[in-house]
């Protein structure tokens, strides 16, 4: 008799038999809100009808048309959907199947294009777990004990994360450029450094939005030095953050490089890359493919996404429930310090538990974690100690299941804090 193995650690005990909206329900029809979205994946909510009739459609059509081998319609016409949202300049998109593929996919594009080794990620960064992408990735050690010796060529910067440090935002800003422009001098010198690869928000590593003038910053940096400026919306984009793309918090910045996956299908795999095309050009012939990439069941459920997403307006409604959601948050951490800041950007939001003495309260986070999913409330925690309780709810959510949620977190976190 096969099992599963112990190597995967599942965040609540449910047994998931169905899933509507932003609903999931067990084998015994329990139901339970379900606040995690497949970690930032049923960005239309489990089985949007339109999504699920599109994939049903395109199953008795063609399911596996290889793209390296033949082309197919939805491949084409994902392309132009995503051509309507992407930021201008954006005009080449390449398909593989997860984050961490795609993630790997612009280094290796990066590295073409310059012809340098160097990339410079963030502290607490989250950008997959192969190979690759793990040298990149800081948000825990788990991502990484034990299994190096790690693609070499990385270097890692200060992430601006201000309520860590103690400092405000602007302070914060300031050290991490600071140190970023010192490592450019020294140990990752700048004539070496192909790419920054950056989250619009530190997922993984503890929902901190990255500030605006850090985004412009970067930049600023990337252009004077001829380095290419990689933003990983794997978990920000598709409006996630109540913008498409959670760059777009940062006026007038531009990655050179976006990476796209999780929200973009509901729920179907598939990651892309997007770049202008003189620079997309500059890969080398054949150098990215894959097997399934670009699937096609994938491309007409992304495409489903993409018109869900405008034609109910989710991007609005993640900001407005957002905001919703951090204030309902806020009260409930005013009654209990150690809830000590409640931080997020649209409908991803964070709450940090810290112990009296100021240290990480990793216990009470996940003590509170259980409460809310004991109480029908699915949510996840993250952080380098876990010791933040996020919030990731479909982008179909409503103001009364927003309501719900905070009801659910409050009664959960007033029973282990007392
Ligand atoms: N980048 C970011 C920002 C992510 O949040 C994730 C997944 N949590 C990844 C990359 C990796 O994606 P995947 O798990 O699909 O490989």
């Amino acid at each position: 008799m096969a099992r599963l193995s112990p190597a995967l650690k599942q965040a609540t005990p449910v047994l998931a038999k169905r899933g509507e909206g932003v609903y999931l329900y067990d084998a015994e029809d329990r139901r339970y809100l379900d606040f995690t979205a497949g970690i930032g994946v049923t960005s239309t909510g489990h089985c949007h009808p339109k999504v699920v009739a599109a994939a049903q459609r395109q199953v008795g059509t063609l399911i596996h048309g290889q793209y390296t081998t033949v082309m197919h319609e939805p491949l084409l016409r994902l392309t132009d959907k995503l051509g309507e949202v992407l930021p201008e300049g954006l005009d080449s998109i390449f398909y593989m199947n997860s984050g961490s593929e795609a993630v790997e996919a612009s280094v290796r594009l990066a590295r073409h294009a310059t012809g340098r080794p160097g990339v410079i990620s963030f502290t607490g960064g989250f950008h997959g777990r192969s190979m690759g992408a793990a040298a990149l990735t800081t948000s825990g050690a788990k991502i990484r004990a034990g299994l190096g010796p790690l693609m070499p060529g990385v270097s890692v910067a200060p992430f601006p994360y201000a309520f860590r440090y103690g400092w405000t935002v602007p302070q914060a800003v300031e050290f991490a450029l600071r140190e970023l422009d010192y490592l450019l001098v020294t140990g990752a010198p700048a004539a070496d450094t192909a790419a920054f690869i950056v989250e619009p928000v530190l997922g993984e590593g503890g929902y901190v939005p990255t500030p605006p003038e850090f985004l412009a910053g970067l930049r600023e940096r990337a252009d004077r030095h001829g380095i290419l400026l990689i933003a990983d919306e794997v978990q920000t984009g598709v409006g996630r953050t109540g913008r498409f793309w959670g760059h777009q918090h940062a006026p007038g910045v531009t990655p050179d490089i976006l990476v796209t996956a999780k929200g973009i299908a509901s729920g179907f795999p598939i990651s892309a890359i997007a770049a202008p095309e003189e620079l997309m050009a500059k890969a080398w012939p054949g150098s990215q493919g894959g097997t399934y990439g670009g699937n096609a069941v994938a491309c007409a459920a992304a495409i489903a996404t993409l018109d869900v997403v405008r034609e109910e307006k989710l991007v609005d409604n993640a900001a407005e429930q957002g905001v919703r959601l951090l204030e309902g948050l806020r009260k409930v951490a005013a009654d209990h310090p150690g809830i000590a800041d409640v931080r997020g950007l649209g409908l991803m939001v964070g709450n940090e538990f810290r112990t009296a003495d100021g240290g990480p309260d990793t216990a009470t986070a996940s003590a509170a974690h259980a409460a809310a999913a004991q109480r029908g409330l699915l949510l996840l925690t993250c952080g380098a100690f876990g010791n933040v309780v996020r919030m990731i709810p479909p982008l179909v959510v409503n103001s009364a299941q927003i309501d719900d949620g905070v009801a659910l977190w409050a009664d959960a976190v007033a029973s282990v804090i007392g």
